[in-house]
């Protein structure tokens, strides 16, 4: 207890010292993450091979690149989404400042998950060192090259009281869980999730919550299924299928099931060849817990294509399932393997049907040449997010929010919601002390007259376009005698 006390003790007193709070410090220590990225490139994709498989292109793709545009911008922009924010104003403040400032909300807790162990870390880290926070960070123990990598490197880099990188299981994040933190950001599964909400309320902490869950891929008949199932092929199977947002699973019609996995069949010998367990490109599931829980679900299944496995190299072979019954186990949680199972449904309703009658997913795919389609689907469904005739790309683009809804998660962060996230929202309205008459409407003793000159100042409605400031700077002006006159 002591320590992580004494870790997120001193994390604090460092933010209290407000040096964290300048721009040019924030800029200064992204910029050391940069340089931590760019010199150390070697090293963390030596402990995303040890770690997960990935070989040097995917892990450079997957987990640095993405980390490396998020510096890049967040540098850039950081001055500008910083800056204080003004808003409308109403006749009462007409003359006054108001304005929204973005202020940091203290120490911070980034909790990581073992799939993508960089880039889960790294991307809220970004945000919260942008947003002017101390940061406590915990990478996952199950990835534990990329975590040691992970504690070593952010303090030669950063200020190393700001930044404390705790590393440990169960119990380690337990503990630190007791602690008070300004705001949780945790990646992982649904019902840690929960654990990690109920010791967050203890202290009135908000949390981020990013999760997971099963996020359904809808092919319409009226669709390029060359080019739909390339496309799904690759981000199932990517990381082993171990991706927050993979497909999950695929809703398509009978008449076209056949099809479908003649394509993603042909797609994974063009990615991987003849021998995907000797294919470069194909990773493994991270463990041998999680290699028996895939594989557990194949059981008693119709394995359409793939189904080997090989439990000292953790390997499972890309597979698909056909005629999947939506009772079956494979169908009950997120699978987070290798795994695509084919439900057939008869029509876009009983697609929208059978997503609505489950958990809110993380994500959603539609494929189909009728875009009016895919914006109905989106219409009639919920999830964190959707990409329609592609899989995971909005994930990347840094403008849209990332994140879940109901039991895939709460919150949303890249790019500026990073930023806003990890950010206090301060309401800030500065008056001058002059024009005490306008203010006696506010003032006892009440009366009729004070109600009637409140109405106009607040609920009246002008077209400031149409009768231009300055006539309603001049309605301010008299109003203001007026009122002075009343009283
Ligand atoms: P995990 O096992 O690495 O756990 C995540 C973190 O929770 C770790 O740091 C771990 O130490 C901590 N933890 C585990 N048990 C705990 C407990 N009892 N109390 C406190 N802390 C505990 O990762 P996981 O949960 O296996 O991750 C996979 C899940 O995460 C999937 O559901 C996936 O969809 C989801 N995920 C979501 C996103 C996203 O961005 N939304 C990204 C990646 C993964």
């Amino acid at each position: 207890m002591e320590k992580m006390q004494q870790i997120v003790g001193r994390a604090r007193t460092a933010f209290n010292s407000g040096r964290s709070r300048p721009l040019e410090f924030r800029i200064q220590q992204l910029k050391a993450l940069e340089r931590m990225v760019q010199e150390k490139e070697k090293e963390i994709l030596a402990a995303l091979k040890a770690d997960l498989n990935k070989c040097g292109p995917n892990a450079y793709s997957h987990e640095i690149l993405g980390v490396l545009g998020e510096l890049a911008l967040t540098m850039e922009k950081l001055p500008s989404w910083a800056a204080p924010l003004p808003v409308k104003k109403n006749l009462l403040t007409m003359r006054d400042e108001a304005y929204i400032h973005y202020e940091p909300l203290g120490v911070v807790l980034v909790i990581g998950a073992w799939n993508y162990p960089f880039v889960l870390v790294m991307q809220p880290l970004i945000g919260a060192i942008a947003a002017g926070n101390a940061v406590v960070v915990k990478p996952s123990e199950v990835s534990e090259n990329t975590a040691r990598l992970l504690s070593e490197l952010l303090p030669q880099y950063l200020d190393k009281e700001l930044y404390p990188v705790v590393t440990g299981g169960v119990p380690e994040t337990t503990e630190l869980l007791t602690q008070r933190f300004d705001h949780i950001l945790y990646t992982g599964n649904t019902a840690v999730g929960k654990i990690v909400m109920a010791a967050a309320a203890k202290h009135l902490t908000p949390v981020t919550l990013e999760l997971g869950g099963k996020s359904p891929c809808y092919i319409d008949k009226d669709c390029d299924l060359a080019v739909a199932c390339r496309r799904i092929t690759w981000g199932k199977y990517m990381n082993c299928g171990q991706t927050c947002i993979a497909p999950d699973y695929i809703l398509c019609h009978p008449s076209i099931q056949d099809k479908v996995v003649e394509n993603i069949k042909e797609t994974l010998k063009e990615f991987y060849g003849e021998d995907v367990k000797s294919s470069p490109d194909y990773e493994r599931i991270v463990n041998q817990r999680h290699f028996k829980r895939v594989k557990s679900l194949l059981e008693g299944q119709k394995i359409a294509h793939g189904g080997e496995t090989d439990e000292a190299s953790c390997f499972i072979a890309p597979t698909i399932l056909t005629d999947v019954s939506p009772e079956s186990k494979v169908m009950e949680e997120e699978i987070f393997g290798p795994v695509l199972p084919i439900v057939t449904v008869k029509s876009v309703e009983e697609a929208i049907e059978f997503i609505n009658g489950r958990e809110k997913p993380l994500a959603l795919y539609v494929f189909s040449n009728n875009k009016e389609l895919i914006k109905r689907v989106i219409s009639q469904t919920s999830s964190g997010g959707v990409t329609g005739n592609d899989v995971i790309m909005h994930f990347f683009l840094s403008t849209l929010p990332f994140g879940g809804v109901g039991h895939s998660g709460m919150g949303a962060y890249h790019g500026k919601h990073s930023f806003e996230t990890f950010s206090h929202r301060r309401s800030c309205l500065i008056k001058d002390l002059r024009m005490e008459s306008t203010n006696k409407m506010r003032y006892p003793p009440g009366s009729q007259k004070k109600v009637d000159w409140a109405k106009f100042f607040l609920l009246k409605r002008f077209n400031k376009a149409r009768i231009g400031l300055f006539v309603l700077a001049l309605l301010g002006v008299v109003a203001a005698v007026m009122i002075k006159v009343v009283n």
